[in-house]
């Protein structure tokens, strides 16, 4: 893990950056002036020296989408590739900073540099606010020396990027790892088909989860949107209901046609086993992918990566069954 010499400061929006607007808090260019005004006050110790990217316009995350994403690997690379940093610190809004945390895990495979990412409860410069303390802080982390691939540094604390959640909105510590059983086998070497070499195109993701009441219309109309993954977040240990045919039937026929069908679980803490009960099976017989104990930040992060690469439905299910980067095992 070598010390950080050149860091990648890329800056896309989020509170951290934000200024009052009638409308409430909005994004705003100019961060670069305001963070070489705070480091006088910080002190250039332990930190590394920093290039400024902004990705235009700075954006609100809840805007953020896989073409941001893809711009952020672009940059990132240039920053690597062409401005010789070695080590990046992603600026974001927090409401999405796990999904980016978790797409970029995927998408970055095999990049010899660490990438953190951070952000801010409160804007910089208003009183008590986390902003200066989490970006300097993660400067300082990269500037010791990290490993590669992707963590997120929040309150103090690095986060492992594919297994990352925002589960506050009202509190410094926002972002947390929860137990989950970690049940898979890993990929041996990555292939250069899925790492960070590899272009992406956008493609059509859905995310549903199970409820009481869900009928086989509701799916049906989802999966006859043109969606090439659905994501569907099942109760428990990874059931459903499996005592509506139709469906079921929905399903498979969705399988049939080609679409990947993954499942995470609801429960903040489970993980899809789908033998455990009848009603796990039957989905698992329909075409649905177990994605173990991933967050379903990770499991659309990884469903994104890889069929954003053009994979087959069946190359996409084998990499999805595999742990990657510590998503699905320790
Ligand atoms: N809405 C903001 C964003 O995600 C929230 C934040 O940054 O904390 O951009």
């Amino acid at each position: 893990m070598a010390a950080c010499k050149r860091l990648l400061l890329l800056y896309t929006g989020g509170t951290i950056g934000m200024q009052p607007s009638a409308d409430g808090l909005a994004p705003a260019s100019g961060f670069e002036a305001r963070v070489r005004e705070q480091q006088i006050e910080e002190g250039a110790d332990h930190l590394p020296d920093w290039v400024f990217g902004e990705l235009l316009p700075p954006i609100d995350s809840a805007n953020m989408s896989q073409a941001n994403w893809l711009a952020m690997v672009s940059a990132i690379r240039t920053g690597i590739e062409q401005d010789g940093c070695d080590a990046v610190l992603v600026l974001q809004g927090t409401d999405t900073l796990a999904y980016s945390a978790a797409a970029l895990s995927f998408l970055l495979l095999g990049l010899p540099v660490p990438v953190v990412l951070t952000g801010a409860m409160l804007p910089a410069g208003v009183e008590g606010s986390d902003a200066w303390r989490n970006l300097f802080g993660a400067m300082r982390a990269l500037h010791q020396g990290e490993a590669t691939g992707v963590q997120v540094y929040f309150n103090d604390a690095l986060m492992h990027g594919a297994r990352v959640s925002k589960l506050r909105s009202d509190a410094f510590d926002a972002f947390t790892v929860l137990p989950r059983q970690r049940d898979s086998q890993r990929a041996g070497q990555i292939p250069k088909a899925i790492d960070y070499r590899q272009p992406r195109q956008p493609v059509s993701i859905a995310v549903l989860p199970f409820y009481p009441g869900i009928q086989a219309e509701h799916i049906g109309a989802l999966l006859s949107s043109g969606v090439q993954a659905l994501l569907l977040e099942c109760y428990g240990s990874g059931t459903g209901p499996s005592d509506n045919a139709a469906l079921l039937a929905a399903l498979k026929h969705a399988h049939e046609r080609g679409v990947v069908l993954a499942a995470i679980s609801q429960c903040p803490q489970g993980h899809v086993e789908f033998g455990v009960y009848a009603a796990g099976s039957q989905l698992q017989s329909a075409g649905l992918v177990s994605a173990g104990g991933m967050t379903r930040e990770a499991a659309l992060g990884k469903l994104f990566s890889l069929l954003g690469a053009g994979l087959s439905q069946t190359e996409v299910e084998h990499w999805f069954s595999l742990d990657l980067c510590g998503e699905r095992a320790d």
